[in-house]
């Protein structure tokens, strides 16, 4: 049985180590040592995962509700707890430097084993409804109080989801594929149809990873477009015709239904089912089983309404109701991977299409709006047409290319009208001034380069009050620290910046800076992994030098 000492103390030399290689020498040792259900576990707990992907349960536990907890086992008040965190800016550090301190004593004093954690966690899971937070409470002073210092760190860190040894789930993906003998290549692609990590641990370690399918009701990774500057530059890369399809601007939404239940998932597979009723329930009248990908928008009277109306639906927070009748919306399909039992997603686009236009045909769901288009003239005419029509541009796909779950390949490309937007991460808020005076609603916001964060700008336009109230909200909780008039803030919010170019810039610590940054959305869909990268930035620089040349 896996102990939890033993991950812990693994994950500890991990972030001990600054090696990429050798982290993953580190996390493969540990790892070629455990059955398949520790394997599993320890998989998921080392990328601060509690529970598996996709499921709508999550150990829903605040900062408040922990560092009470540690208040009860410690004795500190969670003043001076929170006074601790502030200062390191990482609450498993906080509890691994308290804990010593223990008050109590528990009967069972046994070693704590990886699945002891995850029954905890599952416990917590499972608390519902009323008297629910004192049952969570119960269940995370338990394990505390049978935790060693760096156990506790690690348990706290995976509640958290503040992980921070550098161990990304490539490095993880890596490490498994070494620590079974299994080529990468493998792994990672079984990874991005799986979706969740602790799965793709359990069969790499059973060596089943070649039965790797699709499964219904578990989401897989979705497949992206890359970024393409100009219909020119689509039109000279395929030199073949391809589907010109409208680009959408709404939530991106994976359908999966068996026997009678509808699930839906968002692109970072999390469960949007009950923010979308009505759309399972148009699913929910086709005779077979099926997985589809499409695009969720707000619609009313043949046109689209802004994406931002969709922010409460997503929440689901108070006045449900009124936003749905508010944002009516509909679900375009673009592409079916499962249909009847049978896999689709390796066959061309072409011949999906032609399953998808069933499926459209039997529910009465839209397909994506979509034209052949081969020369630069025709998708540019398309282009203008998509925007005139009130969407963000176009998706080109080839319709010989198979669904590859998570890769941005030159499969899809995408088209837009401003010079580009980037999905951006903020690390930092400041109040405003003027008409925000007193309102955290200035953001310094950076990209990614591997696993560090790079500064590229600030921008305060863009957001509604309320928007800017919900970004208040969630800003304070990720403040590490904050000197009066600037908040650093732990990377976790991304937000879409368009702005008019980018110029190298010693101000920020990416060497450019982005000129007149406005923000166009909020992208809670979006993880901070899926943010853009500095590698991006470069590009799009160079591509603005050549299109500025006479
Ligand atoms: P972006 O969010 O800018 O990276 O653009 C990719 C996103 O465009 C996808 O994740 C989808 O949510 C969205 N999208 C809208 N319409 C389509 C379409 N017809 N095909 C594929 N993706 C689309």
């Amino acid at each position: 049985m896996g102990s939890f000492e033993a991950f812990s103390s693994t994950l500890e030399r991990v972030g001990g180590t600054s090696g990429k290689n050798e982290k993953v020498r580190i996390l493969a040792d540990y790892l070629r040592g455990l059955d398949e259900e520790d394997a599993e576990r320890a998989a998921r707990f080392a990328t601060g995962r509690a529970s598996q992907k996709g499921s709508a349960d999550e150990t829903q536990t605040g900062y408040s509700t922990i560092i009470s907890v540690i208040g009860e086992v410690t004795g500190l008040t969670p003043r001076d707890i929170s006074r601790t965190y502030v200062k390191c800016g990482d609450l498993g550090r906080v509890v691994e430097e308290v804990i010593p301190g223990k008050k109590e004593t528990t009967l069972f004093s046994g070693e704590l084993t990886l699945r002891d954690v995850a029954d905890t966690f599952e416990g917590m899971t499972q608390s519902k409804g009323k008297g629910s937070t004192a049952m969570k409470r119960g269940y995370l002073k338990a394990a505390l109080l049978r935790s060693t210092p760096v156990e506790a760190k690690y348990l706290v860190k995976i509640l958290t989801k503040e992980m921070r040894i550098g161990l990304v789930d490539g490095l993880v993906v890596e490490a498994l594929a070494d620590a079974y003998g299994l080529e990468r290549e493998t792994v990672r692609d079984a990874y991005l149809l799986l979706g969740d990590i602790g799965l793709l641990a359990r069969q790499a370690r059973a060596g089943t990873l070649s039965e790797v399918r699709l499964q219904l009701m578990r989401p897989t990774n979705f497949m992206l477009a890359e970024p393409m500057q100009s219909a020119e530059e689509i039109a000279s890369y395929f030199g073949r015709e391809l589907y010109a399809e409208v680009k959408y601007d709404g939530v991106r939404a994976q359908l999966h239904k068996k026997g009678e239940a509808v699930r839906l998932f968002s692109r970072r597979l999390e469960e949007i089912t009950e923010s979308f009723p009505e759309v399972a329930e148009v699913a929910r009248g086709f005779p077979g089983d099926m997985l589809l990908d499409g695009e969720i928008v707000p619609f009313m009277d043949g046109k689209p309404l802004a994406f931002q109306l969709l922010q409460r639906r997503l929440r689901r927070i108070e006045g449900f109701e009124e936003a749905q009748a508010r944002a009516p919306v509909r679900y375009f399909l673009f592409d079916v991977l499962l249909l009847g039992g049978e896999d689709l997603y390796r066959r061309p686009l072409r011949e999906r299409r032609k399953y998808l236009a069933e499926v459209a045909g039997a529910t009465g769901l839209p397909l994506a709006d979509s034209a052949p288009a081969k020369t630069s003239r025709e998708i540019a005419r398309l282009f203008r047409r998509s925007r005139s029509l009130g969407y963000e541009g176009l998706v080109l796909k080839d319709p010989e290319s198979p669904y590859t779950p998570g890769k941005r390949g030159k499969s899809w490309v995408k088209l837009k009208e401003e010079l580009d937007t980037l999905d951006v991460v903020i690390v930092g808020a400041e109040l405003g001034h003027g008409k925000r005076a007193g309102r955290l609603s200035d953001y310094t916001f950076a990209v990614r380069d591997g696993d560090a964060f790079r500064v590229i700008g600030k921008a305060y336009s863009g957001l509604t009050d309320a928007e800017i109230e919900e970004m208040a909200v969630k800003i304070k909780a990720a403040t590490v620290t904050d000197d009066g008039y600037y908040r650093t803030v732990r990377p976790e919010l991304v937000i879409e910046v368009a702005f008019d170019s980018i110029q190298k810039s010693a101000r920020h610590d990416s060497g450019y800076a982005l000129r007149f940054p406005r923000i166009k959305n909020l992208r809670t869909d979006k993880t901070p992994d899926q943010a853009d990268t500095l590698g991006r930035v470069k590009e799009v620089y160079e591509s603005q030098k050549v299109r500025s040349e006479p």
